[in-house]
């Protein structure tokens, strides 16, 4: 079986047959058959028809510095070659790990010292619930177990990350979320703002957590966890006011606050953290998918100080960790992408240049009939489509209209996510203003249509 000589219908035909997607429902993709990307380079991709996308989604909001960087090939196959694998269990180390959570040190904000490793966003969050709840019963506060996360927030897919998540349609399969996690609502102005202004609305949500805290009393509160903003979920850009707002409670009901960087961290916002982007002080910091620009599996969870001597000074032994905590290939890959970031100051660039202008073209769409709102910042955007543009009125259901555009932009060579019907842009870190053009104009040709569509049928 020469899977090159394969043509298009027979990988359809073999992936039907045997697999299973995440987050998909497989029989009406088997029907429709599955779309098969072959290749990559730079911001684009080629599936198996010869067609070119533009990749706006940077894969899955990970592929950083793009497709096809030979340095971070060569990395991967240098350490392949020297050392394939060895643990961080056994009172050893490999160099890449090291190196990397020194790496990590320098450009994560001041204090965050520490990494622990893991190989998902899902794994860092999950590590992330063991070690609050280690920190606070080292601490003597036996009770301080309670995770407080947000309506809609995504924190991964295994149980402690689809628990700590918001999205009600994870937790109704599976009896989620597991105990001692519990939600408030988002800060989504566009949606839940009502007659307040952005600032007005932004401490009046932060004030849920609170009243959440209030409620299940701080002794029993451990911390609380969310995105700097909320990707998955729509990508939904706090207010001004939320992030101090979130800070101040926090720190008045000793509260640990734990920033999800996972989509944020690694310059998709402009700084190298969303944290620094909205001057957040987090006592953890999980990242993962621009860690490696996807290029490998990794993950870790950076601790600051104040947790960690905690840990390290009181706590013995830390009965958690994975085969692959911080391994070698992936954690050399890791380190080569950080030094790609540093050497062509891509984080700069982002914050500097492609950023606002990204965001200045996706502001000229707010005229468009359909065009409710648009937010973002950095290289991070959402177009949210709606019914009415005046009264805020979403369609009915949601989610129709933007797998429409969505379909659209595919079959246009764009590759843009819909999330509701908001339309999702997270293009690589190293996309140029000619490709935003590029980007632009397939955009407003897609939209076109499909107010084309609505208004026809
Ligand atoms: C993707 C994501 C995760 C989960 O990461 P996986 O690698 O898919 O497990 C966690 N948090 C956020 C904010 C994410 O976007």
């Amino acid at each position: 079986m020469n899977p090159i000589s394969n043509t298009t219908e027979q990988w359809q035909q073999q992936d039907a047959e045997h697999h299973l997607h995440p987050f998909t429902d497989s029989k009406s993709l088997n029907a429709k058959g599955v779309h098969i990307i072959t290749r990559g380079e730079g911001v684009y991709l080629w599936d198996s028809e010869g067609n070119k996308l533009l990749d706006a989604m940077a894969g899955l909001w990970c592929v950083n510095l793009g497709y096809g960087r030979s340095e971070l090939v060569e990395a991967a196959r240098l350490q392949m070659q020297e050392l394939p694998y060895y643990n961080t269990f056994f009172q050893s180390t490999t160099m890449p790990a090291t190196e990397l959570s020194a790496a990590l040190s320098e450009i994560t904000p001041a204090g965050f010292n520490h990494a622990f490793f893991a190989n998902s966003g899902s794994e860092a969050n999950d590590t992330v619930v063991r070690m609050v709840r280690r920190y606070w019963d080292l601490k003597g506060c036996k009770n301080k177990k309670n995770i407080i996360s947000r309506n809609n927030a995504y924190h991964g897919s295994t149980m402690a990350g689809a628990s700590l998540g918001g999205m009600k349609y994870m937790h109704e399969q599976g009896e989620l979320p597991i105990p001692g996690i519990v939600h408030i609502e988002q800060p989504y102005w566009y949606h839940l703002g009502g007659d307040l202004s952005p600032d007005e609305f932004g401490v009046k949500i932060a004030g849920e957590l609170e009243v959440k805290i209030k409620e299940l009393g701080p002794d029993n509160v451990a911390a609380f966890i969310g995105e700097p903003i909320q990707g998955a979920g729509g990508v939904i850009v706090p207010p001004d006011t939320y992030w101090p707002e979130i800070q101040r409670i926090c720190e008045a009901y000793d509260i640990l606050l734990i920033v999800d960087e996972v989509i944020c961290g690694f310059g998709r916002t402009g700084n190298w953290f969303g944290s620094h982007t909205y001057d957040i002080k987090p006592d953890l910091m999980p990242m993962a998918k621009g860690m490696s620009s996807g290029y490998l599996p990794i993950s870790a969870v950076m601790v600051h100080d104040r947790v960690a001597r905690v840990l390290i000074d009181e706590g013995g032994e830390f009965n958690h960790g994975f085969t692959y905590s911080g391994h070698p290939v992936a954690a050399a890959v890791a380190l080569a992408n950080i030094e790609i970031l540093k050497r062509e100051k891509i984080v700069e660039t982002v914050g500097s240049d492609t950023g606002p202008y990204l965001q200045k073209r996706l502001r000229e769409l707010e005229n468009h009939p359909l065009v409710g709102e648009v937010r973002g910042i950095g290289l991070v955007a959402a177009i949210e489509l709606v019914k009415d543009k005046k009264s805020r009125t979403l369609f009915d259901p949601t989610g129709e209209v933007g797998t429409i555009c969505r379909d659209h932009c595919t079959q246009n060579g764009l590759i843009m996510r819909a999330t509701g019907d908001s339309m999702i842009l997270s293009p690589p870190l190293i996309i140029s203003r000619e490709q935003i053009d590029e980007l632009m104009v397939i955009v407003e040709k897609c939209l076109d249509k499909t107010a084309h569509d609505l208004a026809v049928s």
